[in-house]
């Protein structure tokens, strides 16, 4: 199982747009200078990272030199937390949510360590943020707030705007995860006054090892990685060309893409959804089904183990993904399922499906034709299905 599988995992990782690999091919052969050099062989590699630049600022709706390459998400994300907190001088609080990712939610537990207090605003059963509890959190020792724009597991979408305004009434640095929101839904961050925003190429048809941090000028960070001039003297060391020039690339497709993503995906989306609930008794979404990327549907399937259903699924090439991870030893339940308070017995048998602009009817078909008998016969061997 290689090229045929039904992919059904892009919000792990998303396949390369052929039209990437075309875009960014000459720069891992023919076209090698050094964007830096002062001779034209180099300049023209310049010029190219301009319009990776200024096609990424096109997407977002802001100013090229606000565009920071960077190696992932991860790092951008490290890079707005720990950046913003390096100039904040005596303020020691940071605000974020339960649900964000690692990538977040670790460098919060590390500042931690360093004598930050760390505020983690909870959500409700549906995922929604409790809009409440951050207004109340927001004071004078807030140095950030860190709030993921769309959640990786249940693609809910955080109503941004809103918290944007409340953030920023208050004169606070807001910094956004929106790893899996670029490319699927539009930002304009034009109209939405956003600091700091993360995103990551692999989610969006580019290769893997490629993010930005979009940093609205005027804002104060530090820089994080130190040494040569490049990205405007804020994270030094030779680009990783390629790989730039076939993010912007793939910024330029997404922005063409976005209302297909937002009506024909969408309508795939509900189709698997629909099919899966209709045939799998004791089934439920997680997460707020009226705000959510149009590519992702989160499915509890209660008294059975989301792994054992994966691995099911595996056989017949489709692939998925559980929110389990493996501590010590054992399956816990993702902390995003925790923190919505989804009971145990069904936590433990979530699935998340995300689709993306290569998905096709027939694999939607075909996940639903294979799904129901691999819930009915896990939950046959299941010891806690009594009847
Ligand atoms: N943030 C979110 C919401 C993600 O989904 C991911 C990846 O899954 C990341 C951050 C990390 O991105 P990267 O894999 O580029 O480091």
């Amino acid at each position: 199982m290689t090229t045929d599988a039904v992919y059904m995992d892009n919000n792990a990782t998303t396949r390369v747009a052929g039209e990437v690999i075309e875009e960014m091919t000459p720069y891992l052969g023919e076209l090698y200078g050094n964007p830096s050099s002062m001779h034209s062989f180099g300049g023209q590699v310049g010029k190219k990272i301009g319009q990776a630049r200024e096609r990424i600022a096109s997407l977002l709706g802001c100013r090229p030199e606000e565009i920071i390459f960077t190696s992932c998400g991860t790092e951008s994300d490290n890079a707005a937390i720990k950046g913003t907190l390096d100039m904040a001088s005596s303020k020691r609080t940071v605000i974020t949510t339960r649900v964000e990712h690692p990538a977040v939610l670790s460098t919060c537990r590390e500042m931690e360590h360093h004598g930050y207090n760390i505020v983690e605003i909870s959500v409700d059963k549906n995922g929604r943020l409790n809009l409440d509890e951050l207004e109340n959190s927001l004071d004078e020792d807030t140095a950030i707030v860190s709030v993921m724009y769309a959640n990786n597991e249940t693609g809910t979408v955080f109503p941004i705007e809103r918290i944007v305004s409340m953030v920023k009434s208050k004169g606070i640095v807001f910094h956004t995860d929106a790893v899996q929101a670029v490319g699927k839904i539009p930002i304009n961050l034009a109209e939405l006054p956003i600091d700091l925003l993360s995103l990551s190429g692999h989610k969006l048809h580019a290769p893997k090892g490629v993010g930005v941090l979009y940093v609205r000028k005027g804002t104060r960070l530090a820089p994080f990685m130190v040494g040569g001039h490049q990205e405007f003297g804020r994270r030094a060391g030779t680009e990783n060309v390629p790989s730039i020039i076939a993010l912007g690339k793939a910024c330029q497709l997404a922005g063409e893409n976005i209302d297909d993503e937002n009506t024909r995906i969408r309508k795939l989306r509900d189709k698997l959804e629909k099919g899966i609930l209709a045939t799998c008794p004791d089934s439920r979404v997680n997460g707020d089904t009226q705000n959510r990327l149009p590519n992702t549907t989160n499915i509890s399937f209660e008294y059975i183990e989301g792994e054992a259903i994966l691995l099911m699924l595996n056989r017949f090439g489709i692939c998925a993904s559980s929110g389990s991870a493996c501590t010590s030893g054992s399956l816990e339940p993702s902390h995003v399922l925790r923190a919505m308070g989804v009971p145990f017995t069904a936590a433990h048998g979530s699935i998340r499906f995300s689709l993306s602009r290569y998905s096709t009817e027939d694999q939607v078909d075909f996940v639903i034709e294979k799904t129901a008998p691999i819930v009915n016969r896990l939950r046959e061997l299941s010891p806690f299905v009594t009847t």
